[in-house]
């Protein structure tokens, strides 16, 4: 299969930015119809290309069109709903995050996807961005030596109500931002998850989440996140047993610092550092990860291999969200205890530490 008979699901902003830009410049990719559940939204794709039939639902298109693969941006419980669907049919399915909103829900997935044979993705961008493509080169090689800890900060100042339905701002948080960072922290960390240890701090409608995860190579990884914070900000370090560390800004600079840089110019020094950037040609789409994601996937599509970032990758993530939310109604209940023992101050929400191994 060189060819790749494409049906897209879900018009909206994501499409419409990112995945279908993105998806022009592939080659070998043939978008052969498109649906959306407002059908006006659904024939926004004549806006980019002509010609091609577009239906209110995946089953209509599903009938209609003889496909090989699905590229989907709707609200999770879409994306769980018609995976199915097109699974069933043996049609293989990317998604984008979230791809469903339980751990359970994930593992049903999983198991299908297993069970149909066909390929499935989720678009975890900031893994197939080139900066953190670059970091994860420079992390494999022999003189970083092995990773250690991983230093991760995700800041956000929204969700502040719950998102698609679900009752948790707390979940729809971790679904919908820190999902990409929990994921960076699975990536770098490798090895299985053998504990996470968080704690859920709450002012007013914000949150702050604070996390600790533990891997069987022996790294750890400490998340500081939510949606306190005044804007979006993302910034990750990593130490290595060769006591070097990197850092990540924003997805864009990489700055190596190492006991010892050497440079032509000045020799072996202290305190020297190394930068990397994108080069400045770089296109948006290459450089935020958009083009390799769809790029892997149709290529495991075509070899029929694993997608990297495919449901089954993200169970760990998974896991970890299960666990930061089941901590914070943990201490829910706690709170609700103390109290009614009589206690007359009671602590603030989240004041206590929840530790349970995932
Ligand atoms: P949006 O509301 O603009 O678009 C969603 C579209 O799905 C709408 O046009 C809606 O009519 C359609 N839809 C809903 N139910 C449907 C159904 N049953 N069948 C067909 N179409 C249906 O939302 P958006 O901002 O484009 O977000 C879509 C998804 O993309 C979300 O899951 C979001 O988390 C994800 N997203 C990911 C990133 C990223 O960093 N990777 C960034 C933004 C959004």
């Amino acid at each position: 299969m060189s060819l790749i008979k494409v049906g897209l699901v879900g018009i909206g902003a994501q499409m419409q930015e990112n995945l279908l830009p993105s998806l022009l410049q592939m080659p070998d990719i043939r978008i052969v119809a498109a649906c959306d559940s407002d059908p006006a939204r659904a024939k926004q794709i004549h806006r980019f290309i002509s010609d091609i039939p577009t239906m209110d639902s995946v089953p209509a298109m599903l009938d209609a069109a003889c496909l090989d693969a699905i590229v989907m941006a709707c609200p999770p419980q879409v994306h769980r709903e018609m995976s199915i669907r097109a699974m069933q049919r043996g049609v293989s399915v990317f998604v984008e995050k979230p791809p469903c909103a339980t751990l359970d829900e994930l593992q049903e997935l999983v198991e299908l996807a297993r069970q149909c044979g066909v390929r499935t993705g989720v678009g975890m961008n900031f893994k197939f961005a080139r900066p953190v493509r670059q970091l994860r080169e420079m992390t494999t090689s022999e003189e970083f030596g092995r990773t250690l800890h991983i230093q991760l900060n995700h800041y956000a100042n929204k969700p502040r109500t719950p998102l698609w339905g679900l009752d948790s701002t707390l979940r729809s948080f971790l679904l919908a931002q820190a999902i990409h960072t929990i994921d960076l922290a699975v990536t770098f960390g490798q090895g299985d998850l053998v504990d996470v240890q968080s704690r859920v701090q709450r002012h007013g409608d914000a949150l702050i989440v604070k996390g600790e995860f533990t891997f069987s190579s022996g790294a750890t990884a400490s998340l500081l996140s939510g949606t306190t914070f005044p804007y979006f900000e993302f910034q990750m370090k990593l130490v290595s047993s060769s006591s070097t560390m990197v850092e990540l800004d924003n997805l864009w600079n990489i700055t190596v610092h190492e006991p010892e840089h050497g440079t032509r110019a000045t020799g072996a020094a202290k305190r020297w550092r190394g930068a990397w950037q994108p080069g400045p040609l770089d296109s948006g789409y290459e450089r935020s990860g958009y083009f390799g994601e769809l790029y892997e996937f149709f290529d495991a599509c075509r070899t029929r291999t694993r997608f990297e970032a495919d449901f089954e990758s993200l169970l760990p993530t998974y896991r970890i969200i299960e666990a930061i939310c089941r901590a914070d109604c943990a201490t829910d209940a706690d709170l609700d205890a103390t109290a009614i023992r009589g206690m007359h101050a009671l602590p603030s929400k989240g004041a206590g530490l929840e530790r349970l191994s995932a």
